[in-house]
Parts: C-alpha cells; structure tokens; sequence
C-alpha cells in the first residue's frame, strides 16, 4: 500500500464539464477579465462572506497588492511570523518593506505576547498567518491592532479556504484577506492563482488598479501597477470546484479527526492544542513526534509520503541572513526576539498526508506504520 501527498490525478479523473466550460469561452475568447472571472469573484465573495473579491496571479500577489493598498511603503515594518510558508515574508520584502518576525503557539499561529513586544513606530501592518488552515487569533490580534493606532490587518488565509472562527470566514477580520488557488490549496485552479477579499471599497478600488498596470481605463495610467490577474480559463476551473470545497474540507477535517484520535494514544506524539470555536480546514496535517527525523524515514520507505514543512524557518534561509533579518538563539542581544517556539516546532513538526482522496485503508495503514514504528523503538 502507499499513500501520497499529491492527489490532482485522482482529483482530475473525470473534468468533462471543466473542458465544456473551456471550450465555450473559445467562441468568444477573453482569456482576460471573461464573464467567467467576475462570476467566480462574485461566488468566491459569497462563499467567504466579504463584500467583493479580486482574482489575482497568485497567493503572494494576493498579499504584495493587499500591503501595497493598505499603504505599505518601502521601509515599513510588517510584522508576521516566521513559522510560514516563505511566500508570506517574500510578499513583504518584494514591496520594500521590512519583515519583523513574531513566535508563535504550539498550534502554529501568531503569539499575542511576541506580537505587543515586537510593536514600533514603524509598523504599518500585521500579517497573521492561518498556518496550516488553523486559524490565527483574530478577536485579540485585532485589538492590539486597534489599541495601538489603528495598524491595518492583513491576512495570510492562502491555506486556509473555509477555515472560520466561530462561523466567520478567515480573511474577512482583517482589511483584506489573501488566498492562493495553487494546485494543492484546498481550493485550486491548473497552476497559479490568487484573490483577495475585502469590505472596504478603497481597497478594491486600489487593487482593482494594482492587478492591471493602473489602468483606470484603457487609455489612463492612474498609478504604476503590476500586471497580476486571474486568467478566465482559470476562473472556469475555480467555479466548478467551489461547488466542492464544502465537501473537501469536512473530509479532510474527518481524516484529521481520525488521526488525532488514533495517535492520541502514542506517548511519542503530541497532538497540538486544538481550540473548539473554530474550523481548521487541514491544508496540512502536522503533529509532533519524537525521533522525528527516524518517523520520516521510516514513513516515505513503506511509501508514504510524508512531509516536514519546514524543516528551516524563514527567519534562519540565506535570504533572511543577507537582509539581516537572521535571528540567531545564540548571538541575538534582545532575548525578547529569539523565536523559541518557531525553531522547536521545525525541529520537532511532521506532516501527513490528510486529503481528501485517501481511503480509509490509507489512513488506517498510516497510523499502523506510525505505531509500528514506536514499537520498533522500544524493544
Ligand atoms: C501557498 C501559500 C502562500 C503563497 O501562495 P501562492 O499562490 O503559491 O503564491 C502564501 N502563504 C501561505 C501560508 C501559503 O500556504
């Protein structure tokens, strides 16, 4: 048996009404800004319950026009985490600004305690990441936005379609909300996509304008843009599967259900804290797991494909060091920095195959290889 990260065969089989739509559109070809787009932007608004909703290239585009509208300027201070896909910091470095990172809690989002000490004059955004589909601690990171002058929120909700607090989507606490439709989002189009939902009409506005050069008409350039859409044949394949984003998230939250009920049991896992009010949609299922590194091994050679995301936070990538943004446990003067929390979870986190394509012999043969592991372990 084996069981795989990667589902897009599986997901893909039958797409007959994904080519229909597709041809259709080749009658009256606006591979740009097609009817296709606007009904998807319409539906995607719904869905999350904002008022408008912008395609756009991708999920880091999403959060580089989102900054960009709630007016980040080069030499600004966007505080976010480093426990985090890179994308979240490269969006920031991309437009100028600089990056100051925050811990987090052992279920993987922003500490409100690292973030009232990482404050300064110079923060002109938050960053929450809803890391892994779990929601970030939106009601607390919101008054600490708004006790401390109002500081604009942006959310990372790029993995995190469907994912609520108390039955309010992610992405619509904040004055925009950013999330990615790559192909192994819960969500996904063929390739690169992005959008990003907000209530304020300024920063559609403003974004409606960055994502096509800053044209406010075909002949006006209004301010310089970037050229960051979501193509109409992508748009096509985003309609047919919001349709069923519903149903792949309750299965991927019942996969996780099943897993942490089963390895709860094991004294080398630790499940993290999983707080009731919210709905953690499960982009990825991450645990910790002692003698980590030997769990991996053993895993990917009875072929499955499990996964360490990542095994070298942001804030310690070549890329951090030449910005100086490197910050070293052993060297950092300011104790109050250190990210503790973030380097013991790279150490410590694996992750697991948790979509909804598995069968239940699939699950039930990863949570046997796990046990058969720590088995092995102690004898
Ligand atoms: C996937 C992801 C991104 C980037 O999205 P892209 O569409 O790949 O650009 C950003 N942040 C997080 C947390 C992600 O998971």
């Amino acid at each position: 048996m084996k069981a795989q990260y990667s589902y897009l065969k599986d997901q893909f089989k039958n797409s007959d009404k994904i080519f229909k739509g597709i041809k259709k559109l080749l009658k009256n070809p606006q591979f740009t800004f097609g009817k296709e787009l606007e009904v998807f932007e319409k539906r995607f608004a719904k869905f999350v319950g904002a008022k408008y909703a912008l395609g756009v290239g991708s999920g880091t585009d999403a959060l580089k026009l989102s900054l960009k509208a709630v007016g980040v300027k080069p030499g600004d201070e966007v505080i976010t985490t480093s426990q985090t896909f890179i994308a979240t910091v490269g969006a920031i470095v991309e437009i100028g600004a600089k990056p100051v990172f925050v811990d987090v809690y052992e279920e993987f989002t922003m500490s409100c305690e690292s973030l009232l000490r990482a404050l300064s004059e110079k923060t002109k955004a938050i960053l929450p990441v809803h890391y892994s589909g779990n929601p970030a601690y939106m009601e607390r990171i919101m008054n600490i936005a708004l006790f401390n002058g109002n500081i604009p929120i942006v959310e990372d909700a790029c993995c995190a379609i469907d994912a609520r607090i108390e039955g309010k989507h992610v992405g619509t606490f904040g004055a925009a909300g950013a999330f990615s439709l790559h192909p192994l989002k819960n969500l996904n189009v063929w390739g690169d996509g992005g959008m990003v939902v907000t209530d304020r009409e300024d920063i559609y506005e403003q974004i409606k304008l960055l994502r096509n050069h800053g044209l406010k008409d075909r002949d006006t350039v209004e301010i310089f843009g970037h050229n960051s859409r979501l193509d109409t044949i992508q748009a096509i394949v985003g309609n047919y599967l919001l349709s069923q984003v519903k149903e792949i998230t309750n299965k991927r939250i019942a996969n996780a259900k099943y897993f942490d009920n089963q390895l709860a049991k094991l004294s080398q896992i630790k499940i993290p804290f999983r707080a009731h009010d919210v709905r953690h949609v499960y982009h990825m299922y991450m645990i910790y797991a002692q003698h980590r590194d030997d769990l991996l091994k053993f895993l990917n050679d009875k072929n499955i494909e499990a996964k360490i995301h990542y095994p070298t936070p942001v804030h310690l990538q070549p890329a951090s060091k030449k910005l100086g943004l490197n910050i070293d446990p052993y060297s950092a003067k300011n104790e109050e920095l250190w990210l503790i929390e973030t380097d013991r979870q790279c150490k410590n986190l694996i992750s697991l195959p948790v979509h909804q394509h598995l069968t239940k012999y699939q699950l039930k043969y990863i949570v046997e290889s796990i046990k058969e592991f720590y088995a092995g372990k102690i004898s």
